[in-house]
């Protein structure tokens, strides 16, 4: 038995532990490692910045609003997913109807290196609200911080493993996908989730995916161009641009288009450190196709870029079938494009094949919301950048090549249960049409009702 399997072995008795708790028993233990996790923030936060190469403020950042969706989860998770009642509908009138959210068993949860405890916990904390053990494969950049995590929850829950770590490469990953696991949540490249989604094929194992993002800013003539320029700098260069619901393209309305490029060219400044030696790589090839192609490199260029820095870029008119635009970089660039009017900067926002998030700007806040509503994404933030990061009753995911199916919010808590439909029949059908010895005058009767109805 290798040690995956063995992992998953000792996760499976542990859920059977886990999911009889009520959810109230379930909630202080969550709550207790919770705790344990605030308790020692500055450790867990020193961990990321020297695993990921990011500030600890930043990686503390991450650590809070990982916190506060775990609280969110743990007190909510009774309310989402117990059992309630439903109406029962005319047809089953002598019947109670129940719904509830039952653990699915044991998650494995594989997870991404530029936001090493925020992401991953995004999926483990709902699925261990809603009472599944969790197996988890950090990514193999960031392995102690992912260790670090089961280590605070066996610390903070002594006795079963409710949620344990294994360690490695792509191969522990995908051993964990083929291992039977009831679901795999899993974030990373679209390229990765294929792999993922063929071997999760095999055994029928439900996936949701977390991919990445091209994600747009549009920015209408009427914007604060200074709050604009300041959120696509933050969502642009932050964290060296390793955001997955980071900006990586700006529309900007004709008229407002070079203020907005001072503007937000004063703001790129700063080398970051790039976490993994791969990305650097990525990162050039994308800012050399763009100036390649006649786009102009307002801030840095191709030198930006050394085997481990970067510098923020910044590219003006690039064409829109440059992979600066069409593939996720993952590095502080951003790609800012004149647009005739907000028609246009929406039709090229839906023109990638990643959905995941955008954020618009305009002093018209109602048109703004207007404007949310015509993009293809799973999420928007007016007059922000990444503002439902920190929401946690709302959901989070993409469409196209950004993934499918949710974390966050109740349909994060839901994406980890089965639902269960119970019926309970209090006293027998005046028209029981459920028998093989079915009275054709009631079946004549009931076809009457039939048409009054639903033929009118
Ligand atoms: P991957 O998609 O390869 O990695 C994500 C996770 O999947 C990691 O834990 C990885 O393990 C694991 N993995 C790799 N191969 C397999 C497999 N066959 N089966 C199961 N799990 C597997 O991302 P990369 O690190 O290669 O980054 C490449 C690009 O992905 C980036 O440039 C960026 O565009 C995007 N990305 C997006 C993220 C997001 O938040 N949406 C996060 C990270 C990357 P291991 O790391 O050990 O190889």
């Amino acid at each position: 038995m290798t040690e995956v399997q063995a992992t998953v072995e000792k996760a499976r008795s542990a859920a059977r532990w886990w999911g009889g708790l009520s959810h109230n028993e379930r909630r202080s233990r969550l709550l207790a490692w919770k705790r344990h996790i605030a308790r020692h923030i500055g450790e867990l936060s020193a961990l990321i910045a020297e695993e990921t190469g990011k500030p600890q403020d930043d990686a503390a950042l991450e650590v809070m609003l990982a916190v506060e969706h775990l609280d969110w989860a743990a007190r909510h998770a009774g309310k989402v997913l117990g059992r309630h009642k439903v109406p029962s509908g005319m047809l089953a009138a002598n019947h109670v109807a129940t719904l509830e959210y039952l653990p699915l068993g044991v998650i494995g949860v594989i997870g991404p290196w530029n936001y090493p405890v925020y992401t991953p916990l995004g999926s483990v904390s709902y699925a261990l609200a809603a009472g599944n053990a969790v197996v988890f494969k950090p990514s193999e950049h960031t392995p102690r911080t992912g260790a670090w995590l089961a280590d605070a929850w066996a610390a903070a829950v002594p006795g079963e493993p409710v949620l344990q770590a294994v360690l490695g490469d792509g191969s522990v990953g995908a051993e964990l996908t083929w291992s039977g696991v009831d679901k795999v949540a899993f974030t990373g490249s679209a390229a990765t989730a294929r792999k993922v989604m063929a071997t999760c094929a095999e055994t029928l194992t439900p996936l949701v995916v977390e991919g990445g993002g091209k994600d747009a800013m549009i920015v209408a003539a009427d914007a604060d161009l200074d709050a604009a320029a300041r959120a696509a700098a933050f969502g642009g260069f932050g964290n060296a641009g390793q955001t997955c619901a980071g900006v990586e393209r700006v529309y900007v309305e004709r008229s407002v288009y070079p203020e907005f490029l001072l503007r937000l060219s004063a703001l790129a400044v700063g080398e970051q450190t790039m976490t993994t030696p791969e990305q650097p790589a990525i990162v050039r090839a994308h800012v050399e196709d763009a100036v390649s192609r006649g786009g102009r490199a307002v801030v840095g260029g191709p030198s930006s870029i050394t085997d481990s820095t970067v510098a923020p870029v910044v590219l003006a008119e690039v064409p829109e079938d440059s992979i600066a635009v069409t593939e996720e970089t993952f590095g502080p660039t951003l790609v800012v494009n004149p647009v005739d009017d907000i028609g246009e900067a929406i039709r090229l926002t839906n023109a990638s094949k990643y959905g995941l998030a955008a954020s618009i700007f305009s002093k018209d806040s109602h048109r703004a919301t207007g404007i949310a509503r015509k993009l293809r994404t799973g999420a928007a933030s007016v007059n922000a950048v990444l503002g439902f990061a920190g929401v946690p009753s709302l959901p989070f995911g993409g469409v196209g090549d950004s993934g499918f199916g949710r974390i966050h919010g109740a349909d994060g808590l839901r994406e980890f249960s089965r639902a269960q439909a119970v019926t309970r029949q209090r006293f027998a059908a005046p028209m029981d049409l459920m028998r093989l010895d079915r009275d054709p005058k009631v079946m004549q009767r009931a076809l009457k009702l039939f048409h009054f109805r639903h033929g009118r």
